[in-house]
């Protein structure tokens, strides 16, 4: 007898020979130990068969399971993502496993523990449209629904009445974007669900997560709230996947398996015949035209809960507005106080940390750009620090220009640093929080500061895109952006879908309580599309317009995408490589599939890393990967160079 076993590293499967003392524990998907290189690793059986006659084959050493590890589910779905994503199979071993139980020692404690679950709560009332949307996913056993609910619609009592109509023994994975899941969220699904229900989110310890795992992978916890990974919580059956902010790019990961945990989702149900609900107030263009076409049913909620009114958004154009200063129109600052007056609370977004995005030397022209990327450094005045936002290397300015020596250098544009400095200058009394990334770097520190928004010790919580997502604070009644244009100018294909439900989901955090919201969105660019959709909440409309853009430029949903990603960490001889693969890929037959490139990427250089990168074009997902999987076995024979890929890649920077 012998095994096939998959290990978490960067490889496929490894064939050993099972003693005789060991046959009678052998089953797919157990774990076992075995020798790997001069070490012991832990790995999973994949597959058993009969003796091959191969001479040297090493033995396992021992099996660590009575029963499988993994589910059929499970590991259905690990075949699934090493195809789609064209990835090897131990490294998808390694990304839908906790690194926890594939080590040979034991792992810590746990360092956080929640209180005891609190009481059981009774559910809400449902509304008409709730109601509604409730009774038709329940009437199916399978599918995938878009829940179009538009903010504060109450999305979220949905999702808990279709679980709590589960029948007995079928899991619930709720999957929600990592800034999501605050104190609030947490004892919202506490309150339904006492002790049925474990959280998966990056503040666990090692330990803490392995508990987690174990109590799904029993039965033991039938809910589970969590953040990307939980995709791959272990029931055994499971009944409905919810991914709450559906459009969210953090479902993403970048690295490694570039797996989107929206599509994985639904690739899961499919496989474990399970409903999945797409909840989002302002879709992906890829679901919502998946839904026209008919693929996902589509439910809608079109009203607040309680028919509270929508903000009332007012775009001020600074180009003609008086202004207070050069970063505040006058009338926001107005309504900023007014609000304030009132006992109110504001939000404040501008997306972009730091406190200036570059210095430059007014006497040159010159700029500090990071030794290792291709980009600018941003100024950060606690720390005094020029910081490199994509490697996070970081140097001390100097006080002269270190080209010219010339000594008039200037702290040019803003960053959340500087507006709250800004802020606090024009509105002595005002209580501020900044939350960007470098104010949340610690554990909790997020939940801490959305905690003191709700107890009322915070007036102005100002910050980056995280002040947008997902929280319920009814005493929000304003919002204001600074700077829209930021989120425009990307060049990426979805810089004004991004933007539409970035500014769309700022609105939507104002007037959830008693007091209708206002919102104020500053910008020099008055005149793009997307604003003008924003202020009438029109999303149908954003839609409409963006689908014709990206029919004419053959843009997903019109197409699929692939992207290849070329590295070399020397310069020398680059070109002459480049040229050999853009001849290469200019000979290999293209019916079906536009292939863009090979060009450099438009952040050239990453950790010292100079990048290229093909984007392959297709409607047609199995020629497309074809296409891909013969250039990347092209390029892998290649010397010096590395090889990443991305299928469905959401940025393309
Ligand atoms: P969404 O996720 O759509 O933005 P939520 O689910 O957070 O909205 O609901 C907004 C608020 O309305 C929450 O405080 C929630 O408890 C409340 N709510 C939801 N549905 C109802 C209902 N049917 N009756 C009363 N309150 C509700
Ligand atoms: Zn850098």
């Amino acid at each position: 007898m012998e095994v096939e076993v998959l290990f978490p590293i960067n490889a496929g499967h490894f064939t050993y020979a099972v003693p005789e003392e060991l046959r009678g524990d052998i089953k797919v998907g157990v774990r076992v130990s075995a020798p790997f290189r001069g070490t012991t690793r832990v790995g999973i059986i994949t597959g058993i068969n009969g003796p091959s006659g191969r001479a040297g084959l090493r033995p396992l050493m021992g099996v660590i399971d009575k029963q499988p590890l993994l589910t059929d589910g499970l590991l259905s779905l690990m075949r699934w993502l090493t195809n789609y994503y064209m990835s090897s199979p131990g490294i998808v071993l390694k990304n839908i496993l906790p690194s926890g139980l594939l080590l040979l020692r034991r792992p810590g404690r746990p360092r956080i523990v929640y209180g005891k679950a609190t009481r059981l709560t009774g559910l809400v009332r449902l509304n008409k449209e709730q109601d509604r949307a409730v009774k038709e996913i329940c009437r199916e056993e399978k599918g995938v629904f878009l829940l179009h609910g538009v903010t504060g619609s109450g999305k979220t009592e949905v999702y808990i009445h279709v679980i709590k109509s589960l029948p007995e023994g079928k899991g619930a994975i709720v999957l929600v974007p990592e800034i999501a899941i605050t104190a609030q969220m947490v004892d919202r699904y506490r309150s339904h669900f006492g002790d049925d229900v474990v959280f998966f989110h990056s503040g666990l310890s090692e330990g803490e997560r392995l508990r987690h795992w174990w109590r799904m992978r029993n039965g033991e916890a039938k809910v589970v709230l969590g953040v990307r990974s939980a995709v791959f919580a272990p029931f055994k059956e499971v009944g409905l996947i919810v991914v709450d902010e559906e459009h969210e790019s953090s479902y993403k990961q970048f690295e490694g398996l570039r797996y989107n945990a929206r599509d994985v989702a639904i690739a899961r149900a499919e496989i474990e015949g399970a409903r999945v609900i797409l909840g989002s107030a302002t879709p992906s263009m890829e679901s919502y035209y998946n839904a026209e076409r008919g693929r996902f049913r589509y439910l809608q909620l079109t009203r607040r809960v309680d028919d509270k009114p929508l903000p009332h958004v007012e775009i001020i154009d600074m180009t003609r507005e008086p202004k207070k200063t050069w970063i505040f129109s006058e009338r926001l600052i107005r309504a900023l106080e007014e609000n304030n007056l009132r006992g109110h609370q504001s939000l404040l977004l501008l997306n972009r940390r730091g406190y200036s995005p570059y210095i430059i030397c007014t006497e040159c022209g010159y700029t500090y750009k990071c030794d290792l990327c291709s980009i600018t450094l941003t100024y950060h005045k606690d720390t005094k620090t020029l910081n490199c936002h994509y490697c996070g290397s970081f140097k001390y300015p100097d006080p002269t220009c270190p080209k010219c020596r010339g000594i008039r250098l200037r702290y040019a544009g803003i960053g959340t640093q500087r507006l709250e400095e800004e802020l606090t200058r024009l509105i002595p009394r005002f209580r501020l929080r900044r939350m960007d990334r470098d104010t949340t770097s610690k554990k909790l520190s997020h939940y801490r500061m959305i905690k003191e928004v709700e107890e009322g010790s915070v007036d102005v919580l100002l910050g980056t895109q995280m002040v947008a997502k997902g929280h319920d604070l009814p005493k929000v009644t304003l919002a204001g952006v600074v700077s829209a244009e930021i989120a425009l100018n990307i060049p990426d294909f979805r810089s004004a879908e991004r933007a539409f439900q970035l500014f769309t989901q700022l609105a939507g955090r104002a007037g959830r309580g008693e007091v209708p919201g206002n919102v104020y969105i500053q910008t020099y660019e008055p005149d793009h599309y997307v604003f003008e959709y924003v202020r009438k909440n029109d999303y149908k409309g954003f839609y409409e317009k963006e689908l014709s853009l990206r029919r004419e430029l053959g843009y997903p949903p019109f197409s699929r995408l692939i992207r290849i990603l070329i590295s070399f960490t020397r310069r020398e001889g680059i070109e002459g490589t480049m040229e050999e693969v853009s001849k290469k890929v200019r000979e290999m037959e293209t019916d079906g599939v536009e292939i863009l490139g090979p060009s450099v990427a438009p952040i050239e250089k990453i950790r010292n890393r100079y990048r290229y990168h093909l984007i392959l074009k297709g409607r047609e997902q199995s020629l497309l990967r074809r296409r891909a999987s013969e250039i990347l076995a092209y390029l892998n024979r290649m010397k010096g160079l590395r090889v990443d890929v991305d299928v469905d890649p959401v940025n393309l920077l």
